[in-house]
This record gives C-alpha cells, sequence and structure tokens, in this order.
C-alpha cells in the first residue's frame, strides 16, 4: 500500500514549463506569436493549457492579462532558454521601462523539470509561481499531481490552499 501510494504522489515534472503573460496589444496574437518563434527555436511544444483571463497581479496597471502554461520537451541548458524567452520578448515589443508595466509578451520559466536553479539572473522553480492563481491554475491543466519540486506539494493542493484570491477564468478565444 505504502509503495502504491509513493508511486502515484511522488511524481516530479520531467518537462519544461513556461508561464506566459499578456495585457496589451493583442494578446492571442502575441500569444500565437510567441508559440511560433518557439518553435523556431527548435523546441518542441508537448502541451498547452486552457487560456485564462486574470486581473493584473499586485496592482498593476493596464487591461486584464491573457496568461497560459506551455510545456515544453527538455533542450539544451536553462540560461539558453533564459536567452530565448528574453529575446522573444524583445522581439514581441516588450518594454521593461517598469516592473509593473503592461506588457505584450511576458515569458517566466516556471520549471525545468524537478531541477532547482539558483543563479543571479534565474531562479528555478520560479520563486513567485506558488503565489499566483494565474500560474497554478493553467499548472494544473497539465501536471496537477506532479510535487513542485521545492514545496513537495501538488500542484493541485497548492491551488486549492493558495491565498492569492484574483480571479482567474477560462476563455475561450
Ligand atoms: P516577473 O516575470 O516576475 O513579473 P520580469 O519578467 O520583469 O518579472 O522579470 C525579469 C527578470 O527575472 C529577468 O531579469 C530574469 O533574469 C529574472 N528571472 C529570474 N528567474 C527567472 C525565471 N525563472 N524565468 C524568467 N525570468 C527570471
Ligand atoms: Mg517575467
Amino acid at each position: 500500500m505504502w509503495k502504491l501510494r509513493s508511486a502515484v504522489i511522488e511524481r516530479t515534472p520531467e518537462h519544461i514549463y513556461l508561464g506566459f503573460g499578456s495585457n496589451l496589444g493583442d494578446r492571442y496574437a502575441f500569444f500565437e506569436r510567441a508559440l511560433a518563434l518557439l518553435k523556431s527555436e527548435d523546441f518542441i511544444i508537448l502541451r498547452i493549457s486552457d487560456l485564462y483571463e486574470t486581473e493584473p497581479w499586485g496592482g498593476a496597471q493596464g487591461g486584464k492579462y491573457l496568461n497560459a502554461v506551455i510545456e515544453l520537451e527538455r533542450k539544451g541548458t536553462a540560461q539558453d532558454l533564459l536567452s530565448v524567452t528574453q529575446k522573444i520578448e524583445t522581439q514581441l515589443g516588450r518594454s521593461h521601462e517598469s516592473r509593473y508595466a503592461p506588457r505584450t509578451c511576458d515569458l517566466d520559466i516556471l520549471l525545468w523539470g524537478s531541477e532547482t536553479i539558483n543563479q543571479p539572473d534565474l531562479i528555478i522553480p520560479h520563486p513567485k509561481q506558488a503565489e499566483r492563481r494565474f500560474v497554478l491554475r493553467p499548472l494544473c491543466d497539465l501536471i496537477p499531481d506532479m510535487l513542485h519540486p521545492v514545496m513537495q506539494k501538488t500542484f493541485r493542493i497548492l491551488f486549492a490552499t493558495v491565498c492569492d484570491n484574483l480571479e482567474v477564468e477560462k476563455t475561450g478565444s
């Protein structure tokens, strides 16, 4: 019984998970373009969560965010991927004037399999993900029963117990 329970519960993520957010301009078009640019960098997209709309987090300005999570096959290093995601953000016109300014495309590396990375410019698992409903909700579409590599709780439990009360609404188009 114990063995069965541990086999079912103690699974950690194998793939890469990217969080996408956009609250400026044609958010759906930016999402499509971000996916196309990831493919053009030879990343294999395995699955995409449902799409969600969320009020801006932390009192930020601008309209509602479009949020989703993208599952990728692992390739290269996490630093290489950070360079790619930052290049895509720039290609899609993101300005870095202010941290909470509206943005055309924000791509965060949420998970790199079950690895933990602590570098000055790259922290994985992304440190804020477990506090944010708009990240946990789409992650739960893809890996509800996987353990967060640091918190050692499933994403389903993290979502059910998160303190953030921002509305996260599923959106179709
Ligand atoms: P946030 O996504 O937290 O709202 P930003 O996108 O403005 O904020 O943050 C970008 C900075 O975060 C970059 O300088 C990048 O080096 C750093 N960073 C640290 N860890 C990560 C990560 N896991 N994914 C993406 N950026 C990260
Ligand atoms: Mg970011």
